[in-house]
């Protein structure tokens, strides 16, 4: 079914007959910026049930409001990947958080290193961007956002059936060999790297698998969207899009 262009992510349960209340810029986007009037359909998200049409009910800024229809799309299940990064400078971390949103990873954990450089982190403005990365690439799900939490506590936990694919840049097998399917985390250090004892403790982790993305350093930004692109296209759901011929 086709799906009215506009895309919203709301926080509200979705289901024929619902009445949603868009936030005051949303209410702003849809009437002052898109002229929406009452009857004309916009496509909303929650992040649990799936992609609806809702017609506008109320156009004005004080009474404004969303009348659900019908489905579009079922709630997307994305591959288990989770990205655990360290936090970076703003302008770097909030694109980070974008293109992982985009290329569809379940979760970002922000990490904490011994050489972590950026101490504070805005969760509400990378949540902001992960919600509008969603809204623009047609994602019915939102990836959580943990963290930032220290490297060694995330280790010590290690999920006994997730792989660590561990991003080291001082060398290892290439990452397509090393990629299997089941849960897997993409581990990215700051931009100083990782310290030698952290490799060491990172490496000591049963489910870790050190990896190489190729002879040059790239930054971490870089690095991660590099990772995240072959494991998708390796074993992720890049594989299941549908063919045109
Ligand atoms: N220590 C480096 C920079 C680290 S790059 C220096 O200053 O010289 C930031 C992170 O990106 C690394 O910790 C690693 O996780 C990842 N990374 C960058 N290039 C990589 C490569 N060629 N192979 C594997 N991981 C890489």
């Amino acid at each position: 079914m086709s799906q009215p262009k506009i895309r919203l992510f709301v926080n509200a349960a979705l289901y024929a007959g619902a009445t949603v209340t868009p936030t005051r810029d949303q209410a702003n986007y849809l009437f002052a910026v898109m002229r929406l009037t009452v009857g004309d359909g916009v496509t909303v998200f929650n992040g649990q049930d799936g992609a609806w049409t809702a017609e506008v009910a109320e156009a004005n800024r004080k009474h404004a409001s969303l009348r659900v229809t019908v489905q579009t799309a079922p709630q997307e299940t994305p591959p288990d990947l989770w990205l655990l990064a360290a936090p970076l400078k703003k302008g770097r971390i909030d694109w980070l958080a974008e293109k992982a949103c985009e290329l569809g990873v379940s979760r970002l954990h922000l990490v904490t290193t011994a050489r972590t450089v950026v101490d504070r982190v805005n969760i509400d403005r990378l949540t902001a961007h992960m919600i509008e990365a969603a809204e623009q690439c047609e994602r019915t799900a939102v990836p959580a956002l943990l963290g930032p939490d220290p490297l060694a506590r995330l280790l010590a936990a290690w999920p006994p059936d997730r792989a660590l694919i561990f991003c080291d840049e001082t060398g290892g097998p290439p990452i397509t060999t090393a990629l299997d399917q089941g849960p897997a985390a993409i581990l990215i250090g700051p931009e100083g790297g990782f310290t030698p004892a952290e490799r060491e403790a990172i490496r000591a982790v049963p489910q870790a698998k050190p990896v190489s993305l190729g002879p040059r350093i790239l930054r971490a930004d870089t690095a991660a969207v590099a990772a995240i692109s072959v494991w998708q296209a390796t074993i992720g759901d890049w594989k299941n899009t549908p063919s045109t011929q």
